[in-house]
């Protein structure tokens, strides 16, 4: 029997939406509203293949959009079971999903000292879209929770130590939906218990990041404290040399919210490339010469090669490396340039699986020879918020 669930991703002009079946991943309806504040707000949406847009009135807001969005799902005539709402930030509180009540709400907005731009949506999406289903379960999934499993030396920052005990400045971690989608599917795939299994994870897409996975639990990842530290992204720096903001305030005569923009808004493969923070653009610039592009993807591939490198300590029982996300998935370039680097440890990449595994294929990329084996897994987040707000039904 299915078990439909609203997903929602609320940010501060934007709400992505679906009904995902619990029971087996499957999206009836997605779509997407945008601008939101602004006069010309829109909504587009997808219903069994069939795509639908229109525009929403002027300045409309989350109110408008959740009104629409409650008709559309009226109109197929599903009923959900529960509301599944993605929240950026759930601190060290949530080590896992919470049913919406009034504590909830309050560290989720609490949390938005840390991630002010997501969880103030997030909660506004909540408190609207409980108007809108009043009898429905509201369930709070979190990026961060799968991470509350690292030990100390991996969320641990070398600074004084009262900066973590009074204000929270230690790494969280970011993206653990699908990382956990990647390790529960590279179980099902190995036919092994999730607990047994150990994963490098990888999810490439606007935002990357790698996550440490030793039998079943997340010992590492490389995003911190905001999901702006480690690997190269598509508008967002990465790992810096900690002086650089200050540096780059004084040089520059910027604020700090000047340069918070800057690192997240204006780096990443966008800074390098100097041209694009589109990989797939990158990759057809590159091919005709382009330099900057070029380069993007080089400083990119080597990054996320040395991030994969020193998990190999974190997971010694590592059952496959994987891939996922929208470059993870789709560039065999990327895949094929990042692994090049484990060569020497008696990696091989099978170049025909490699291709064959794009566009939402999947599949094992090595040869039989290779001493590692490396994964592409079509990430699924929303179906992880799904399953998890399902189980309060
Ligand atoms: P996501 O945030 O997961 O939707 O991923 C977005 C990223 O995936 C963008 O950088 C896209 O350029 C990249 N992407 C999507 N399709 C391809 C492709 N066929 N080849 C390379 N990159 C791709």
């Amino acid at each position: 029997m299915k078990k439909e669930v609203v997903v929602l991703n609320c940010g501060s002009s934007s709400v992505k939406f679906a009904i995902i079946d619990a029971n087996t991943g499957e999206a009836g309806l997605s779509g997407l509203v945008e601008s939101l504040g602004n006069l010309d707000a829109s909504i587009t949406y997808k219903l069994n293949g069939n795509k639908t847009s229109f525009s929403l009135s002027a300045n409309a807001g989350h109110t408008e959009a959740l009104n629409a969005i409650s008709t559309i799902i009226e109109d197929t005539g599903v009923k959900p079971v529960a509301v599944g709402h993605r929240v950026v930030h759930g601190g060290e509180k949530f080590k896992q999903a919470a049913l919406v009540n009034d504590e909830v709400l309050a560290a989720v907005k609490d949390y938005a000292s840390m991630a002010p731009l997501h969880n103030l949506a997030n909660a506004k999406g909540v408190v609207t879209a409980q108007k809108a289903y009043p009898h429905l379960p509201h369930v709070c999934v979190f990026d961060t929770s799968f991470f509350q499993t690292m030990p100390q030396k991996a969320f641990i920052y070398a600074l004084p130590m009262d900066l973590y005990r009074d204000h929270g400045i230690r790494r969280y971690g970011f993206h653990g939906t699908s990382h956990k989608f990647i390790l529960d599917s590279t179980a099902s795939l190995l036919n092994k218990p999730v607990e047994e299994t150990s994963v490098i994870s990888a999810h490439l897409g606007n935002g990357c990041s790698v996550a440490a996975i030793e039998k079943g639990q997340a010992v590492d990842t490389s995003m911190g404290f905001i999901p702006l530290e480690g690997l190269v992204m598509g508008t967002r720096c990465g790992d810096l040399d900690p002086s650089l903001p200050g540096t780059l305030q004084k040089k520059l005569g910027k604020t700090a919210d000047e340069i918070s923009d800057l690192l997240n808004k204006e780096s990443g493969l966008l800074g390098i490339s100097e041209l694009s923070n589109d990989c797939r653009t990158l990759e057809e610039e590159a091919e005709k010469g382009h330099e900057g592009a070029k380069l993007a993807i080089e400083i990119f591939c080597y990054r996320l090669a040395k991030y994969i490198a020193g998990y190999l300590i974190a997971v010694p029982s590592l059952d496959a490396i994987v891939f996922t996300g929208g470059i993870g998935e789709n560039s065999s370039l990327i895949r094929e340039t990042t692994m090049g680097y484990f060569a020497h440890m008696g990696v091989t990449i099978d170049q025909q699986k490699n291709l064959d595994a794009r566009f939402g294929k999947g599949g094992e990329i090595t040869a039989p020879s290779s001493q590692k084996t490396v994964f592409v897994v079509p990430t699924n987040e929303e179906w992880v918020i799904a399953a998890e707000a399902a189980t309060f039904a």
